[in-house]
């Protein structure tokens, strides 16, 4: 178990930050920026893009993630265009139902939206010109007060303190804690947007399917739109052509349940990335920085945590920050409230992939017996452990 935050005070921050810079404008770096607006603190992101944008898929954010954003006041805005999820079904590839789990009544929805809209409501909490495009962070210089923080524009900024959000091939990791190289996990995720309008899914109900070294997942993200992966077991890869990515697909997928030829044949985009991950660091802070979601804990996508977490990690720094007396005091409270939970999950996601990812015919057809007879309320109260945790 991890330690769940005790209440944290947000009122007045007592430490006189000034300013905190932060590298990276993917969700946790505007995430952070957000929450430390909110509690009265300066924060500018600069992103090395020369605009902000994600990419195209859907992205689930579980209750845990949808807390974070009622807590900024930003929930509305991102329900209003997603999904919510209330079931989640494991399916064999014949489409037989092995597990339907209830995902509960949490105070707060579990939503499947558009990155694109996510970041954009986090947007709407940042004062614009505190985010600074076409600045790619090379390197930073530590005083006993201060942060210099260098572009490859030429341009250099100074800051109380600075965050790493950089993603899971962070500078600033390397820069300040040395390289450490992502691992390959041994499977390939493939990712489409698609509308669907047959009877073939359920309302509210998400689904991953399973066969032999290959799954299907499909979620929900309202008014007819579903996002939809694949994953199969290959050595690491450029990827391929698009229409080769289809063709892949289709292939690999044959014979498996309606309606997944269907969602693979009618998206127009396909995105193929890796999954890769790393084992939990030894330190996330040096000094006057540290490090926030994918930067420092980056994980497989199998228990589609990674956004969530680094939601929570923003919203736990801000509240660490403003109620602390010294930086210092800051930082350790925000590394003893998230080290230990994003540990958890990084090696939970990974032992999810490696079961979902089994090939042995034996091993599989075990597995589908296994799940068809263990109780789903096992996996709610997993589900509920990680879910209820509040920010
Ligand atoms: C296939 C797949 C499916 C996933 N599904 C889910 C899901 O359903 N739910 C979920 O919660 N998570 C999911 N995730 C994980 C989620 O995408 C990540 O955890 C999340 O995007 C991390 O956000 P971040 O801001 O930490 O990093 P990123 O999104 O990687 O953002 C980092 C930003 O930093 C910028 N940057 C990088 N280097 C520099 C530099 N030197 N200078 C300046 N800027 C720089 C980049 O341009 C980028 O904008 C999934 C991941 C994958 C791969």
């Amino acid at each position: 178990m991890w330690n769940r935050p005790a209440p944290l005070r947000v009122e007045k921050p007592s430490l006189q930050m000034k300013s905190v810079g932060i590298i990276g404008g993917g969700i946790g770096g505007v995430a952070a920026a957000a929450s430390l607006h909110k509690l009265g603190i300066a924060a500018t992101v600069y992103e090395r893009a020369a605009e902000l944008k994600e990419v195209g898929a859907g992205l689930m954010l579980w209750p845990n993630a949808t807390r974070v954003l009622q807590s900024l006041g930003l929930l509305e805005q991102v329900q209003f265009p997603a999904g919510a999820n209330t079931h989640f079904l494991v399916r064999a590839n014949c489409g037989k139902i092995l597990m339907n789990i209830a995902l509960g009544d949490f105070d707060v929805p579990a939503l499947c939206v558009r990155r694109s809209d996510l970041l954009a409501a986090l947007l709407t909490a940042v004062p614009p010109d505190r985010i600074r495009l076409g600045h790619e962070f090379t390197h930073l210089e530590q005083t006993s007060s201060k942060v210099q923080v260098h572009f490859a524009n030429g341009s250099t900024e100074e800051h109380d303190a600075v965050i790493g959000a950089d993603g899971i091939r962070s500078r600033v990791r390397e820069h300040v804690l040395g390289i450490c190289e992502p691992v390959y996990r041994g499977y390939t995720v493939w990712r489409g947007v698609v509308t669907y309008a047959g009877s073939a899914i359920r309302e509210g109900y998400s689904s991953e399917t399973w066969g032999r070294g290959s799954r299907f997942g499909i979620l929900g993200m309202g008014h007819g739109w579903f996002t939809w992966y694949a994953t199969a077991n290959m050595p690491r890869r450029d990827p391929p052509s698009l229409q080769q990515r289809k063709e892949e697909l289709i292939q690999r997928l044959t014979g498996w349940h309606e309606p997944i030829p269907a969602l693979i044949e009618s998206a127009e985009f396909i995105m193929e990335n890796g999954a890769f991950d790393l084992p939990p660091l030894p330190q996330w802070t040096a000094g006057r920085v540290t490090l926030l979601g994918d930067a420092a804990h980056p994980c497989t996508p199998n228990l589609g945590q990674g956004g969530g977490m680094a939601l929570e990690d923003a919203l736990v720094f801000a509240k660490c920050v403003a109620g602390a007396s010294s930086l210092d005091a800051a930082l350790q409270q925000y590394d003893s409230l998230r080290r230990h939970r994003t540990r958890h999950i990084q090696q939970r996601s990974l032992m999810m992939g490696h079961i979902g990812q089994w090939q042995n015919p034996v091993v599989v057809a075990g597995r589908r017996v296994v799940t068809s007879l263990l109780p789903a309320a096992l996996f709610e109260h997993n589900f509920r452990r990680v879910y209820s945790y509040e920010s």
